[in-house]
């Protein structure tokens, strides 16, 4: 069966993109740590990053940079952490998350946006790659 992030990337349910190219996608996760929380997923499914092709890892690392620096541009914070789990959805995911401090790390801390708060953050940080 197809992950959750296969069918957002076939577009069968929706999310709020940030970036796509060729082999990729970036979009805001649903229940993030801290506004502007990201995922950078390719659009080949693996379950775990360190299975993936060399070249395809790397070139995943550069697609998740070029959207941390729109990030940084667009949220205000301290910098962007970075953390790769994969226990909830066994698809390749890079969390890329605008922090403060450590608690923002922790997948514990969540914050609330509304659809519309969502939406717009999307749109800034797209304008800002
Ligand atoms: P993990 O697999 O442990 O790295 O966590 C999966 C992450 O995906 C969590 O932070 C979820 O909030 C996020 N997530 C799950 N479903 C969606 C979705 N439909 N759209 C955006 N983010 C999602």
């Amino acid at each position: 069966m197809s992950s959750i992030f296969t069918k957002i990337i076939l577009g069968e349910i929706p999310c709020y993109k940030v970036a796509e190219d060729e082999h990729f996608i970036a979009f805001l996760d649903i229940n993030p740590n801290a506004k502007g929380h990201t995922l950078c997923v390719p659009k080949k499914e693996i379950n775990r990053i360190f299975d993936m092709e060399e070249s395809h890892y790397l070139e995943l690392m550069r697609f998740s940079r070029k959207v941390a620096k729109a990030l940084e541009k667009t949220i205000p914070c301290d910098r962007i952490g970075i953390s790769v789990i994969g226990l909830e959805v066994p698809h390749v995911h890079v969390h890329l998350i605008p922090i403060n401090e450590m608690k923002d790390m922790t997948f514990q801390h969540k914050v609330k946006l509304s659809g519309e708060e969502m939406e717009a953050l999307a749109k800034s940080i797209q304008e800002s790659l």
